[in-house]
């Protein structure tokens, strides 16, 4: 960790972009913490407030395509996110992800699940659970009422020394 900017400087890393990839071109969501390697998003999902995206700022599509120590790093801040989403938004679960097959750019889902969610016990991409409209509404309002003290908490695990 070697420099910071600021939140809403969307520069991709301008060694390696794609325009054609909407990850180079766009934050990808909210954008929370980033600095010159990564960044940290909170994904427009309706029913999963705090899904929160880990970002590689330069396109490549695998995990192999970063030398070990990048690997490393990017994997510390994945289980940072982790750490304070459990801290902060109390899930019954959380499920790490990383698939890549629509944005070949490589990114980790890190997901707060509850048993009344949307889709549990499916991923969130798989067939939503049928007549719980109540209780995701529910699940949805208290992640809602703890996303301001979740950004702050990521902000500042994010901030590696
Ligand atoms: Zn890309």
């Amino acid at each position: 960790m070697t420099s910071r900017q600021p939140a809403g400087n969307g520069a991709p890393h301008p060694a390696r972009a794609d325009p054609a990839c909407a990850l180079c071109t766009g934050d990808g969501g909210e954008l929370v913490w980033r600095d010159d390697v990564l960044r940290v998003i909170l994904a427009d999902e309706p029913d999963y407030p705090g899904f929160t995206r880990v970002i590689w700022a330069a396109h490549v599509a695998e995990m192999t395509d970063l030398a070990p120590p990048e690997r490393a790093r990017l994997m510390e801040v994945v289980w940072r996110v982790e750490r304070v989403q459990r801290d902060v938004l109390l899930p019954d679960k959380v499920n790490v992800a990383s698939l890549g097959n629509v944005v070949a750019h490589l990114h980790w889902h890190v997901i707060p699940r509850w048993r009344e969610d949307r889709h549990f016990p499916q991923p969130v991409w798989g067939a939503p659970a049928p007549g719980r409209d109540e209780a995701v509404a529910r699940c949805r309002r208290a992640a809602q009422a703890r996303l301001e003290a979740y950004r702050g908490a990521l902000r500042a695990a994010c901030t590696l020394r």
